[in-house]
């Protein structure tokens, strides 16, 4: 062996001599203090060192042991905690962690510090032992249950300043307890230095945090206050729980909101997360809109809310800590709410898409957190704060879920008021159509006669100042041979040249009135009748009427051009003057009449009105002699005409219609005694004449078996009659009928007239049991508004709609919106005038209620209706309505 190698072998075995003694020295002196914890190395490098592995740890269930008995007689029963952090789970016992830290340094006696650090801010005691340079042990206790100020370092977790002296390991032990809860012990060393940079770096992250959840509840708060939307407002008190939570969580509500309430920072965390989940229940339900979505999921939320309002009362008066109840509520509902929101999802909710989105943001982050912690994904900023992330992410996906609902709602919302504000100008449209068409001619355009009086009315009442007013008639006498050489087609575009002239001239006089004026037009000639025309001059006296009358003559001594034919028209004038020749339009009409009658069978082509030229008078006068003579004696008959069940293809009644054939005048239409008989009070008897005969009438169809309905006509005239309820129900009463069965027809104008005792007499009758139905509609032009308060049942559709609506399609859609009003209003609608199958047809289509008119049967006397209701109930597809 050389001497190098000799020197070798000492220097060896001088080195383990020295490492033995080292060793022996070292155990003597664990041996002294009695203790055999394997010593945590530590050096001057050391910046941070996290604890987790060469600690002890001691269960100490009744939270009885001293520092006495653990460093001595309990020392040895210290077991070795497996590598990683200390988690005892959830326990009522105290735990003691042991561990010898060991400063190794060149140096002897350097003394250096660390900070030890135990980042679990939950944990109710807290208590190190660490002896002094006698070995003695002292002990500091900052578990939550002291107050902030009473730590010597004030911060979110725990920490304890440590000194140790260099090469002289020291045993310290730490005794930590949460009664109720889940306990663990993340701990870590640090140099002051590098503690510094790391509170600063997670003060920063969850700042930002914290921030972004204090600005979305500041930024939905103003949202919320202008759209007032109620998720909203469960949104804000959501996330604001959550925040609250995270402050609990993190020790940060202890440390700045709470620091002098250790009751307050024991309670807050469970009964905080508990709101937290009641809140996000209720968030959930309004996001989804649950009540209407699904009946039985929002049921499931509320009582899960209710679980949670009792569990906060629990909380709040147990003596312990209901930890674990708490976090099985928790973990239920979240499990819950994941549930119904796939659910929901599966249902086509776009909220619940959203929803389900921010759920799977925050679980991805407190995953990857977890997994972090478990060291299967590797430890950084990301993972160690999934948490935090996924949940402000969740709370702006949530944020948007609930601007993406407003904005749908708010389309939606919009499309819908669109839809409806289009319906309401249709069906304006359609009123004004019916108005028009009410006061218009159809062949010509021009106003008819209703609207003639109307402004004429007026015009009498409101403009009238002095000298006379000219109702002029101008009648075309050879017109209705046009009509039947060139047919009616041409017929009306001859008439539309003959009226425009005329139109042009009168515009053009300077003293006209207009009868009928839009924004864009005036309208100064109406149409009295068929081919009659009328317009209204401003006079001064007489002459100024036939000058003037003269010059229309001229007008027409130039022929027309019509299709290369030159056609000679010839007219004839009548006037009449107020006030002279009437003091209202019905006289004015009346006697302008009487005048045009009177150059028809004069050589003169005009005629003003004058007393010895009214041959009615005296002749009319007669026939209402006549007409009396013929209620006493039963000259008048009644006709009826049948109403066909669209719904059931049954009659279901009949309209009453009078019939008068007067012994040498022959048939005398009704429109033509009606109003005569109005004008001087016959109508009184014949209405009692006709309901009379019509009751027992109607008590003779019962006795047959028949349970029909009857239509009687009632003028206007019959309203104003005090004892008209009285009369006709003592006249029921002795037929022994039912009033039910009782139609009483109406006009709109008859309600018009005097409408307030029209309406007290309608009032009656409706109330004794009598049906009322408005005749005519669409004639007239009363509101629909003014309809509504009328105690009508039934509405009937005037014929000349009905008769033509086969052909024209504007007066289809009059008729199919006037049908849809009645039964918006709740009444029957009828429609009569039916005069061919393809009427009817549509009319079925439509849903109209009943049918009359001469495609089913023409007005029949008694007997012959009788034969043919008989026949239709043999074989009740003579007239089918269409089967839909
Ligand atoms: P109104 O109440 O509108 O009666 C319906 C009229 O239409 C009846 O004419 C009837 O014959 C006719 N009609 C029925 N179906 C058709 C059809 O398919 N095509 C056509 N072109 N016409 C049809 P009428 O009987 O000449 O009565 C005319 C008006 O006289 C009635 O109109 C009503 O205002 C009045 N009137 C008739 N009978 C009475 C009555 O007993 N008392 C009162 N106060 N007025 C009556
Ligand atoms: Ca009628
Ligand atoms: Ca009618």
């Amino acid at each position: 062996m050389s001497n190098s190698g000799l020197r070798n072998v000492r220097s060896v075995m001088i080195s383990m001599l020295c490492s033995a003694f080292l060793c022996l020295a070292f155990t003597a002196q664990i041996a002294l203090a009695g203790q055999t914890f394997t010593p945590i190395e530590l050096n001057d490098t050391t910046e941070s060192l996290a604890l987790d592995h060469n600690l002890w740890v001691l269960e100490d269930k009744q939270d009885r042991f001293t520092i006495e008995a653990i460093t001595t007689t309990l020392h040895s029963e210290f077991v070795a905690n497996p590598v990683g952090i200390p988690n005892f789970g959830q326990t009522d016992s105290s735990y003691w962690i042991g561990m010898t830290l060991n400063y190794q340094s060149d140096q002897q006696n350097e003394v250096k510090s660390w900070l030890l650090e135990l980042s679990f801010p939950l944990l109710q005691k807290v208590e190190l032992y660490a002896p002094d340079d006698q070995g003695n042990y002292h002990s500091t206790n900052i578990g939550y249950d002291v107050a902030q100020n009473q730590r010597a370092i004030k911060h979110r977790n725990f920490l304890f300043p440590i000194s140790l002296e260099s090469n002289n390991p020291k045993t310290i032990y730490l005794n930590i307890m949460r009664k109720g809860g889940a306990v663990q012990a993340p701990l870590m060393l640090r140099s002051q230095e590098r503690m510094l940079v790391d509170d600063g770096k997670s003060n920063y992250i969850f700042g930002i945090f914290f921030g972004v959840m204090a600005s979305m509840i500041l930024y939905n708060t103003f949202l919320f206050i202008s759209v007032r939307w109620r998720a909203y407002f469960f949104y804000i008190l959501y996330i604001t729980s959550t925040a609250l939570t995270f402050q609990c969580l993190t020790g940060y509500g202890f440390l700045y909101f709470w620091p002098l309430s250790p009751e307050l920072n024991r309670l807050s965390l469970p009964v905080i997360a508990t709101t937290s989940t009641i809140l996000g229940f209720a968030f959930f339900r309004q996001f989804l809109n649950l009540p209407l979505l699904s009946k039985a999921m929002n049921r499931v939320c509320i009582s899960f809310m209710a679980m949670g309002g009792i569990l906060i009362i629990a909380l709040l008066t147990a003596e312990r800590l209901l930890s674990a109840p708490t976090i099985i509520y928790i973990s239920v509902s979240c499990a819950l709410v994941l549930t119904m929101a796939i659910i929901a999802w599966r249902k086509d909710s776009r909220p619940a898409f959203f929803f389900l989105l921010a759920w799977t943001t925050f679980l991805l982050g407190a995953l990857s957190f977890t997994l972090s912690l478990l060291g299967i994904f590797p430890s950084n900023a990301f993972t160690t704060h999934g948490v935090q992330i996924g949940s402000v992410a969740e709370v702006i996906l949530l944020a948007l879920g609930l601007a993406d609902r407003i904005n749908r709602e708010r389309k939606e919302r919009y499309v819908a008021l669109q839809d409806q504000h289009e319906a309401i100008v249709k069906l304006k449209q359609a009123e004004d159509r019916l108005v028009h068409r009410a006061l218009h001619s159809r062949t010509t355009g021009l106003p008819n006669r209703a609207l003639l009086r109307r402004s004429l009315d007026s015009y009498l009442s409101e403009s009238y100042k002095d000298g006379f007013i000219g109702l002029f008639l101008v009648s075309l006498d050879n017109f209705h041979e046009f009509n039947k050489t060139l047919g009616h087609s041409n017929g009306d575009a001859i008439l539309k040249l003959v009226t425009s002239r005329l139109s042009n001239l009168i515009s053009t006089m300077g003293n006209s009135v207009v009868i009928d004026s839009t924004p864009n037009s005036k309208t100064y000639l109406a149409v009295a009748e068929g081919v009659t025309f009328a317009f209204v001059l401003n006079l001064e006296n007489e002459t100024q009427a036939i000058e003037q009358a003269n010059l229309f003559l001229k007008a027409f001594e130039k022929p027309f051009e019509y299709q290369k034919m030159t056609l000679d028209i010839e007219s004839t004038i009548g006037v009449a003057l107020y006030p002279d020749h009437g003091d209202n339009t019905d006289g004015l009409l009346r006697n302008a009449h009487i005048a045009l009658e009177a150059a028809n069978t004069s050589n003169d082509k005009v005629a003003i009105y004058t007393n010895d030229i009214d041959p009615y008078s005296a002749k009319r006068l007669s026939l209402i002699a006549e007409l009396k003579h013929a209620i006493e004696n039963n000259g008048l008959k009644l006709y009826f005409q049948p109403q066909l069940c669209l719904q059931t293809g049954k009659i279901a009644g009949a309209e009453v219609l009078i019939r008068w054939i007067h012994p040498e005048h022959g048939f005398i239409p009704p429109d033509d005694f009606i109003p005569l008989a109005e004008r001087t009070g016959v109508i009184h008897p014949l209405t009692q004449w006709i309901c009379k005969e019509a009751f027992s009438f109607l008590a003779r169809l019962n006795q047959k078996g028949y349970d029909l309905s009857l239509s009687i006509n009632i003028s206007a005239r019959n309203l104003q009659d005090k004892f008209f309820k009285e009369t006709v129900a003592a006249l029921a009463k002795d037929a022994h009928i039912s009033v039910e069965r009782i139609v009483m027809e109406l006009t709109e104008t008859a309600v018009m007239v005097h409408p307030e005792e029209a309406m007290r007499v309608m009032r009656e009758l409706s109330t004794e049991g009598f049906r009322l139905s408005i005749d005519d509609f669409g004639t007239g032009y009363s509101s629909l508004a003014y309809l509504k308060q009328l105690p009508v049942k039934e509405l009937k559709i005037d014929r000349a709609f009905v008769m033509e609506m086969s052909k024209n399609n504007n007066d289809q859609v009059i008729v199919n919106t006037t049908l849809q009003m009645g039964h918006n209003l709740g009444l029957e609608v009828v429609a009569e005038g039916i005069e061919d199958q393809a009427t009817l047809d549509s009319l079925t289509i439509m849903k109209c209620d009943l049918a009359q008119g001469y495609h089913i049967a023409r007005p029949m006397p008694e007997s012959d209706f009788i034969t043919w209701l008989e026949n239709f109930d043999a074989k009740p597809t003579t007239v089918t309505a269409a089967k839909i």
